[in-house]
């Protein structure tokens, strides 16, 4: 009995410890206008291997299945649909992938080397979502960590994180470790904090102080909170 009514006291503290946070900050908000899917088509320069097909058969099944979740996961109510989303694969290229009005356009030497990336296929999905029109010139690295966000902590949640070095990185360095404070200050803070700074940038006038706005502390103060909790 006086065990237990420790064991209660304790995690009475600890609640009370805690600011308590409004539902809306706890829970992810979701878009449900009436959203199509567009239509994913293939188009593979030169003679395509079974491989090649198989492969590029896989992505597009994996970007109708996601392209509808991640629509909703951000701020698209006035998002205009393609009618055609088209998975351009091409021998080789500078980078894996990336992105064009026309589409995707995927490295078939890449994909043969990793054959397991689909991520990157939905990291580049979600930029043709973002279709942000004017991105102000500084704010790339946040794009990239939003579509890394959706890609490692909602498409492959189980995979292997980026590593990045806590002494030397910062939250502008953009992809992974942007997305790992993303998701940290989502889950600390606020929930629609992703969500909103997508609606910032599809205005046009995202800047920092829309992270203090959410979570009541500066940028730079919740990145030196969210490294004190990365192991080095
Ligand atoms: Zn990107």
């Amino acid at each position: 009995m006086i065990r237990h009514t420790l064991a209660l006291l304790i995690a009475t503290t600890a609640l009370a410890q805690q600011a308590p946070k409004p539902l809306a900050a706890l829970r992810m908000p979701l878009t449900i206008a009436d959203f199509k899917t567009p239509e994913v088509k293939i188009d593979i320069e030169g003679e395509a291997t079974p491989a090649t097909k198989a492969w590029a058969e896989e992505a597009a099944q994996h970007v109708r299945e996601w392209w509808p979740v991640v629509v909703r996961m951000l701020s698209t109510q006035d998002f205009k649909t393609p009618d055609q989303f088209v998975l351009h694969f091409k021998p080789e290229l500078k980078v894996p992938a990336y992105r064009t009005p026309e589409g995707l356009f995927i490295s078939i030497a890449w994909i043969t080397k990793r054959p397991d990336d689909f991520g990157m296929v939905i990291h580049e999905m979600t930029h043709a979502i973002q279709d942000y029109r004017r991105t102000p010139r500084d704010a790339g690295w946040l794009v990239e960590g939003i579509a890394d966000y959706i890609r490692y902590y909602h498409y492959e949640p189980e995979s292997p994180r980026p590593r990045f070095n806590p002494d030397k990185a910062s939250y502008r360095d953009a992809y992974g470790t942007t997305a790992a404070f993303l998701a940290w200050a989502m889950h600390k803070y606020d929930r629609r904090l992703v969500r909103e700074l997508d609606a910032a940038l599809r205005r046009a006038d995202y800047n920092d102080a829309l992270f203090e706005k959410l979570t009541g502390k500066p940028v730079d103060a919740l990145w030196q909170e969210f490294i004190a909790t990365v192991k080095r």
